[in-house]
């Protein structure tokens, strides 16, 4: 599943209706500073023609219009153009017949003109955003369907359709969907089957994909067979027969979790400011690269990077400054490295990289390249190039992940003491 390390920021549209030039112009200079593009009208028709025509993702209105209502205006929208907009009412009025008739037509707020601030819509903003991308997210998923009824299988699949999911393969048994050999994000299953039972085909899916997501259909009969598909590894289920809407909100639970699952995982093991792996998910690393060294009997070798006078950046340049070279330096590692080697920020200004199936002699080169590129870069926020001193180490069978860091850091220090802006390697 796609893992979003730089989240796009979605580009909302509001529609505000209101006969007022003035509060138009308010509310255009609100929603403006978020970011966000905005339509202002005064009438109904106006309001439906830009519905129709373009995507909005939130009206603002007035309750009176010269041409109609916001009453008039939120049915034509859901009736007329079978669109589902949220809309927030702001107004000067107020009764609880009011209020009680416009949440009734599914307005999200109702909001007096005298408290709108920007808290109260940044909060609507941001809900919105958040929705946005994971709509965005779930398109990309690549769905299977597994149903013996090819009504339900169509059905199914029409509903993914119209809500923009185009990667979808359909099964109408079990032994089709294990037969193809592909792996999907999201699975939706019926449980009852004529080749297998549903908690065989979860129990078997699951074995191989921790990650999916798997909803389970079901006509209601009992709690027991819906225990047991939980129990076997579904994350949800839904009963048949269900709409569209229902669908769809199982599918977002859920994709919704697993996104949060992979940030927090992502999170835990990353340093926020260079993108590179925290200390201790790097430690972690590297005792897993030992082992494998180890069992394989293949080489493998460590640098251990530190910034020469770093504190002077700060000084000359201030600590914002000094931050942003750090973020630019975890990006030129990882530019320079394979796609197996690992980077990670081990302190302040120290780096600390794992080169796996690397002997000493190669990762000496590596050291060079990273200390000669460093020098002759220009980073953006100094203007001129850093300068670091490396110590490059080959693991010893037989050692501690201490030790090895140890070895490391000494010749790092001697790489110091010698005059910076060089590596230092181990003579064997
Ligand atoms: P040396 O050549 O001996 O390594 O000198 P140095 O100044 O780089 O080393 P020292 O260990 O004396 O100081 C490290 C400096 O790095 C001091 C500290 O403020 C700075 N530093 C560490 N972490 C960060 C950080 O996250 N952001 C910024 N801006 N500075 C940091
Ligand atoms: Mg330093
Ligand atoms: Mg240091």
């Amino acid at each position: 599943m796609p893992l979003d390390r730089n989240q796009e920021v979605a580009m909302l549209h509001v529609l505000h209706v209101d006969r007022s030039e003035l509060f138009r112009k308010v509310m255009k200079e609100l929603v403006v500073r978020y970011g966000y593009s905005i339509t202002s009208v005064a009438t109904q028709a106006e309001a439906l023609g830009m519905v129709a025509d373009q995507p909005v993702d939130l009206i603002i209105t007035a309750i009176e219009l010269d041409d109609g209502s916001a009453e008039t205006l939120i049915k034509s929208i859901t009736k007329d153009l079978h669109k589902d907009i949220p809309a927030i009412i702001v107004t000067s009025t107020d009764s609880l017949e009011l209020r009680e008739k416009f949440f009734g037509l599914g307005v999200v707020d109702y909001i007096l003109k005298s408290e709108i601030n920007e808290e109260r819509l940044r909060r609507y903003f941001e809900a919105l955003s958040a929705e946005d991308e994971l709509s965005r997210y779930i398109r990309e998923l690549k769905f299977a369907v597994l149903d013996d009824s090819p009504l339900i299988l169509k059905i199914v699949s029409h509903i993914l359709t119209i809500n923009g999911i185009e990667k979808i393969r359909q099964f109408s048994n079990a032994g089709e969907l294990f037969a193809s050999k592909e792996t999907f994000d999201v699975y939706i299953l019926d449980i009852v089957l004529p080749d297998m039972s549903g908690e065989q085909v979860v129990h078997r899916l699951r074995i191989h994909q921790k990650e999916a997501i798997i909803i389970s259909m079901s006509r209601f009969s009992g709690e027991k067979s819906l225990t047991t598909i939980l129990m076997a590894g579904a994350d949800d289920y839904i009963h048949k027969p269900f709409d569209a809407a229902e669908l769809m909100s199982r599918i977002r639970i859920n994709a919704r979790a697993f996104k949060m699952r992979k940030r927090l995982e992502y999170l835990a093991v990353t340093d926020g400011l260079t993108g590179l792996f925290n200390h201790r998910h790097s430690f972690e690393l590297l005792e897993k690269e030992m082992a494998r060294s180890r069992r394989y009997k293949h080489p493998l070798s460590i640098l251990l990077i530190d910034i020469d006078d770093f504190k002077r950046v700060n000084d000359e340049f201030g600590h914002r400054a000094g931050d942003k070279v750090l973020e630019e330096l975890g990006t030129c590692l990882h530019s320079l490295l394979r796609a197996s080697d690992i980077a990670g920020r081990y302190g302040g200004e120290e780096f600390i990289i794992i080169l796996p199936e690397t002997t000493l002699n190669n990762a000496a080169k590596v050291a060079e390249k990273i200390r000669s590129t460093l020098a002759a870069k220009s980073f953006y926020e100094i203007n001129k190039p850093l300068t670091v001193s490396i110590g490059a180490v080959e693991f010893r069978d037989g050692e501690t992940a201490e030790a090895l860091v140890n070895r490391v850091d000494e010749l790092m220090y001697r790489a110091k003491v010698n005059g910076k802006n060089q590596v230092e390697t181990e003579h064997i």
